[in-house]
């Protein structure tokens, strides 16, 4: 290797400044410069805004590259750095993992200074950009397989105090769906390292996966929306129209609201996203593809919940999600790292 991973530019110049962070080359690929944009108005929150963590997520690096124009009028303190594409490779194969190694950049932090391209993406991030901020907006969307809402996303965190800090901000872009989403396949993301740093970490997601404008103009006012919670910026909150509803919930979502396909076939999705369904619910039908002789199988909701995400588009193979079920988040749950979230919570 020849070089360690670098700025080009003096990030804590006040002001507006670019210049890229370099991730070296290695065995496997050259050395990557991803562009970056900071803007220093002295005191105040220290924002890091990121995109095209997946390279089929390409909402958020547009997003991103909305913001590098309008944010130096806007921002009034504090230093706002944004990355809107953190894996070049990716983003120009319009593909979720890195095509040189395959590996998912979302799963392989904090990287590795001798690794393979993603883990030295991981690395650098980890390195050089993450200790620059005290919140981050990682600017994600669903994937071309599913519908799903503009959403802000966390998990739940052990810290009682970063979750209650971590919802509010989330409920903060007024996104239609705010999400509190367990699971387990969690090793390696971005989400993870920060909070373990105790810091703010929101996730953007919105689905569909095809880009439009009515969908970028809703992420876009949820991110404004959340760079006038954070002080950075003045304004107007928006409360964004999405299908027809101006209206926004905090839900939370558990492994076992992971609706999965019995049989390989063609799904077909008999509900849309954010609707409520009862226990028996029709959600879904699964068509078998094999034999025409062969029934096609009704999959129904297990208990009351608002279907949060539903399977648009593709063949699915067996055990392959097709739903995602949420409830409103109990806020006085017991479950770990929950407790603080009561109801005298300000969701303002
Ligand atoms: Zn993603």
């Amino acid at each position: 290797m020849s070089e360690a991973p670098h700025l080009t530019f003096d990030v804590n110049m006040p002001g507006m400044s670019t210049g890229h962070l370099v991730v070296p080359e290695g065995a496997d690929c050259e050395a990557l410069s991803l562009p970056v944009f900071s803007l220093n108005k002295g005191e105040g929150p220290r924002l890091l805004i990121t995109g095209g963590c997946h390279g089929n997520e390409l909402e958020g690096p547009i997003v991103a590259r909305r913001l590098v124009d309008w944010l130096p009028e806007a921002q009034t303190c504090g230093r706002v750095i944004i990355v809107p594409v953190l894996n070049p490779p990716a983003v120009q194969a319009w593909s979720r993992n890195t095509p040189v190694d395959g590996l998912n950049l979302n799963r392989m932090f904090p990287g590795r200074a001798d690794g393979s391209v993603t883990e030295r993406i991981a690395d650098a991030i980890s390195r050089l950009l993450l200790p620059m901020a005290d919140t981050i907006f990682d600017l994600h969307s669903f994937g071309p397989k599913w519908d799903f809402p503009p959403a802000s996303v966390t998990h739940p965190i052990a810290d009682a105090d970063l979750m209650a800090q971590t919802v509010r901000m989330a409920e903060a872009f007024k996104f239609p769906m705010t999400l509190v989403w367990e699971y387990h396949d969690t090793p390696g993301m971005f989400d993870i390292l920060a909070q373990s740093q105790g810091k703010v970490f929101i996730c953007a997601e919105l689905g569909g996966g095809t880009v439009g404008s009515e969908a970028l103009a809703i992420y876009e006012s949820g991110v404004r929306n959340a760079l006038i919670a954070l002080g950075l910026v003045e304004g107007k909150v928006e409360h964004p129209t999405f299908r027809q509803q101006k209206s926004s919930q905090t839900l939370e979502t558990l492994p076992s609201d992971e609706l999965k396909s019995p049989a390989p076939g063609i799904f077909e999705p008999r509900c849309s996203v954010l609707d409520e369904v009862k226990h028996g619910d029709l959600i879904g039908i699964l068509h078998p593809m094999d034999w025409l002789s062969a029934s096609s199988i009704e999959i129904r909701a297990p208990i009351a919940s608002i279907v949060c995400g539903i399977r648009s588009g593709a063949h699915v193979d067996v055990n392959e999600e097709v739903a995602l079920l949420a409830r409103p988040l109990v806020r006085q749950s017991c479950r770990a790292g929950r407790h603080a979230l009561d109801d005298s919570l300000d969701r303002g």
